[in-house]
């Protein structure tokens, strides 16, 4: 009998427990996953109330990392996802507290439309000129690990930076593009840097690369996907799967420790007074693993702890259209750091994705906390309720009373990876090495995007597994 026990039943965890349950060779006999909360997904959350579906958490998905798509097509969800509103694609970045439209072309989030970069009001003619230098300036050398503001100032200058680049990148992990590392976020941009060498040759190289291959402007089709009711569709379908595959599924149960003897785990909980594993899998969060094997490894539990997280917090409001003075003809918004408001951008649901509010009404979502400021912030309902509705009044002049409101808060949720990340992910993974059946999946260590989790839970399964199917090789070739 080989038990797999995992903790943590958001998407990266339930995608391990799919994918030992899956494989073709050597499954576990029993898998089991231990979730803390009463509900699974994690930070995948979606409410569906009054005809309106309100994402806590992630809205979409990107398509073209194939690990989400491979997983909504065999759960049969695929034929369900959509892209966002191909009618009404604007989106906007607040500029000196007014809104501007994204200059089009953006390719990889560069500029590759001059035409659009030398109307744009975002930035100065000296900053417009100090982006041109990039066509001349040559690839660094060995600039070493950079951060993306680094990298993106010495291309594009540090005005191009601040006013366009840093809400587009920056909001991704809520994180601080000064600290954030290029390697571990945008890993690609340097390569055009050093391929193409400059970032704006080398996204037209791309642009038209894509062009070719798709035989369609870039951007006609969402790189973003989403099933029809929201992202919980995923995860219900997911459950559904794992309960027939014979899963272990138990909500409610917080792990509080390990103990491990030389053959196996032991798993201590609020629950339960002990439950043995041959294998493990850590799909919490990276500080929740660190509490966890601190007593028996500091040194990899020190590694685990030194990941910073954000706090951040989504606020869906929703109003009659008629109480809504500006059109919401497009996406919605990002705001800038620089800009020093409290929200760092504003979807507007219900044009992004028309069938998520009833006729008549508007779904807006406000988006809350910042690597490093917060500080500031209330984290209350109420405070975060306020700050959301004063940056939609001094935005799009809203001040009518809400027909309904949301609030998620998410402290410690994004994993920032910031300059250094690549190298203590390194130092992390060889820790492991010490802990023979035992795994880690999850936003922490290779990507914070829903399939980058999938992704982290499948090669979780594999590595556990690893000298077991060399075995089952070995003994097969020798039977041939
Ligand atoms: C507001 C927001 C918006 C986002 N937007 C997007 C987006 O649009 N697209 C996108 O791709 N990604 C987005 N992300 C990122 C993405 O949602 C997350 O990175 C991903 O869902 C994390 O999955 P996970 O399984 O690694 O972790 P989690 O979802 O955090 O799951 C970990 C689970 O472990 C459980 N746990 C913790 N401690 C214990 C314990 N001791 N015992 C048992 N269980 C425990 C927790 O309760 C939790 O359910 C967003 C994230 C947030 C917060």
């Amino acid at each position: 009998m080989t038990r797999l026990i995992i903790i943590g039943g958001g998407i990266a965890g339930l995608s391990a427990a799919y994918f030992a349950l899956t494989r073709p060779q050597n499954p576990p006999d029993e898998v089991i996953v231990l979730e803390k909360a009463h509900r699974w997904g994690g930070k995948i959350a979606t409410e569906r109330v009054d005809g309106f579906v309100i994402e806590g958490g992630p809205d979409t998905f990107i398509a073209i990392k194939p690990w989400g798509m491979a997983l909504a097509r065999e759960l049969g969800v695929a034929d369900r996802l959509h892209g966002s509103n191909p009618k009404q694609k604007a989106t906007y970045i607040l500029h000196k507290g007014r809104l501007h439209p994204l200059p089009g072309g953006l390719t990889m989030m560069i500029p590759t439309d001059f035409g659009g970069m030398l109307r744009t009001g975002l930035i100065s003619w000296p900053g417009k000129l100090r982006m041109g230098l990039d066509f001349l300036l040559p690839p660094a050398k060995s600039p070493g690990e950079e951060s993306l503001g680094r990298f993106v100032g010495r291309r594009l200058g540090r005005e191009a930076y601040e006013a366009l680049i840093e809400p587009l990148m920056s909001g991704i992990y809520a994180g601080d593009g000064d600290q954030l590392s290029l390697q571990a976020t945008f890993p690609y941009l340097r390569d055009l840097e050093v391929k193409h060498g400059g970032l704006v040759r080398g996204a037209l190289a791309a642009k038209r690369e894509r062009m070719k291959r798709n035989g369609a402007a870039p951007g006609s089709r969402s790189m973003f996907v989403t099933p029809q009711t929201g992202l919980a569709e995923l995860v219900e379908a997911l459950v559904v799967r794992l309960r027939k595959l014979g899963a272990e599924l138990r909500l409610g149960v917080e792990v509080r420790e390990l103990k491990k003897d030389s053959h196996q785990y032991s798993v201590f909980s609020n629950q339960y007074a002990v439950l043995k594993a041959d294998r493990l899998i850590l799909a919490a969060p990276a500080f929740v693993s660190a509490r966890l094997l601190r007593p028996h490894d500091p040194e990899l539990a020190s590694l685990l702890d030194a990941i910073p997280y954000a706090s951040t917090a989504t606020i869906s409001l929703a109003y009659r259209l008629a109480d809504v003075p500006r059109p919401l003809d497009g996406y919605g918004y990002v705001i800038p750091r620089r800009e020093g408001r409290k929200a760092l951008a504003c979807t507007w649901t219900s044009t992004k994705f028309p069938h998520r509010a009833p006729e008549g009404m508007a779904l807006l979502r406000v988006f809350v906390g910042r690597a490093g400021q917060e500080d500031a912030i209330d984290w209350t309902e109420e405070g975060l309720l306020a700050i959301a509705r004063e940056e939609l009044r001094l935005t799009l002049g809203v001040t009518a009373e809400p027909f309904l409101h949301r609030v998620f808060i998410w402290p410690r949720a994004m994993p920032q990876y910031n300059v250094g990340h690549p190298a203590r992910v390194g130092r992390i993974l060889a820790g492991l090495e010490r802990w023979p059946g035992l795994a880690l999946a999850g936003n922490a260590y290779h990507g914070i995007g829903i399939p980058d989790c999938i992704h982290s839970g499948e090669m979780a399964v594999k590595s556990l597994f690893r000298s077991q199917d060399e075995r089952t090789q070995v003994n097969a070739d020798a039977s041939r």
